[in-house]
């Protein structure tokens, strides 16, 4: 789960970390109001959406007086921000930062993120901060550090590796072990996936700041983080992702063609992949999971059945917990009010096949029938080629 720039200061602040000081703006008048209360000589307005690469979008505006503030805040709120994390449709804004400006003397780039492979919390950092991280490691990969650590907290060794790497001595090194240790209990306690400052800032006058921050928390321990779950900004996440973990169903939107209808994340994954190697795209990732009503999948399909961009539908199926006949139930009560306006290419096999098929076959539903995965897939990346 995602929250915003502030809110992810906010937090880091609890734990010590150094950040500007800055108000949060819901209106004009707030933002003028905030400005004035942090009184200096020059501002940054931040548009608060849950996406990145504001700055270059014109989403960071500098402001040198109470006016220009004023006027940024104004062409901002409401508007709707395309940077390159959006999406084409872009994300309006309905929240602005208003923050102290700094003297930026350098940027480097620190994050922290569960690595998979040492099954530790690592730190990425980079002396090229403040850009597309992603572009550095591809043009430059001897820039970026990644480092795991060892133990329960950051040790002394692996503060200076991370510290010289980013070119910090003497106090800043001092400064930067300090940080490192907060960043670190700060993601652990609050259950982070992902935590990046872009940049971390060394100010004019030397000391280290979080400029930018974004967390991720881990969705599967919200349930402990009462204070995170009340973060959550509704507006900001995809309405079908909502919709779908109300029925508990693990959807998420794509930009492909084939609508998939799965059980169990690693089928999903195949699935997706399949698709791919046949030649199309995925229009979402959804597993539908072992326990799962008729209600759900009905759910499942409507999502399917009213997403434009999907031409024709792939149900992957291999029933063990999952029977065939709560799949096929589902797909009778969708089309009750979501019409079948794509092919549907169905693959049912396992716990209650033949009854599952028949009730398909019985409504005289025109589904494409496969026997694998392969010829599922197949069908489905034929099937959408017809329809487009
Ligand atoms: P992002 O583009 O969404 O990642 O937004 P950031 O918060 O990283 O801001 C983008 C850029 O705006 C930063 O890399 C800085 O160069 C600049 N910026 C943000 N705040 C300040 C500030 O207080 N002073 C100055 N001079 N520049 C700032
Ligand atoms: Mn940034």
């Amino acid at each position: 789960m995602n929250i915003h720039e502030y809110q992810a200061k906010a937090m880091l602040a609890e734990f010590g970390v150094p950040v500007p000081r800055g108000k949060l703006a819901l209106s004009v008048a707030e933002a003028v109001t905030a400005a004035e209360s942090l009184n200096g000589s020059v501002w940054v307005v931040k548009a608060q959406i849950h996406a990145g690469g504001r700055g270059k979008a014109g989403g960071v505006r500098i402001c040198k007086s109470i006016g220009e503030v004023k006027a940024a805040a104004t062409d901002l709120l409401g508007s709707v921000l395309v940077t390159k994390q959006t999406g084409e449709a872009g994300k309006q804004v309905n929240r602005l930062y208003i923050e102290e400006g700094l003297n930026i003397a350098r940027e480097f780039y620190l994050s922290l993120l569960v690595d998979r492979e040492t099954e530790r919390v690592a730190f990425v950092a980079s002396p090229a901060g403040g850009m597309d991280i992603e572009e550095v490691a591809a043009s430059s990969p001897e820039k970026i550090l990644t480092l795991s650590i060892a133990g329960d907290e950051v040790s002394e060794n692996e503060a200076q590796k991370i510290a010289a790497f980013l070119g910090l001595e003497g106090e800043q090194e001092k400064a930067c072990a300090d940080l490192l240790e907060k960043l670190y209990r700060a993601f652990t306690e609050k259950d982070g996936s992902m935590l990046e400052l872009n940049p971390l800032i060394l100010t004019g006058g030397g000391k280290l700041m979080a400029l930018d921050a974004k967390f991720v928390a881990d969705s599967n321990a919200l349930y402990r983080h009462a204070e995170i779950v009340g973060l959550r900004d509704l507006s900001e996440e995809d309405p079908r992702e909502i919709e779908a973990s109300q029925f508990g169903l693990n959807y998420i939107a794509l930009d492909g063609h084939i609508g998939c209808m799965v059980n169990g994340a690693g089928l999903a994954m195949a699935t997706m992949d399949i698709i791919q190697l046949k030649g199309d795209r995925p229009a979402n990732f959804l597993d539908v999971g072992g326990g799962v009503t008729v209600d759900a999948v009905c759910e499942a399909f409507k999502l399917l059945f009213s997403d434009d961009h999907v031409k024709a539908v792939l149900v992957n199926i291999f029933g063990g917990i999952v029977r065939c006949d709560i799949i096929a139930g589902g797909l009778l009560e969708a089309i009750k009010t979501h019409p079948m306006r794509v092919p549907v290419v169905m693959r049912l096999v396992g716990t209650n096949e033949e009854e599952g098929r028949r009730m398909v076959k019985d409504a005289r539903l025109d589904v494409r029938w496969a026997n694998d995965l392969d010829q599922a897939a197949e069908l489905a990346v034929a099937a959408a080629r017809e329809v487009a």
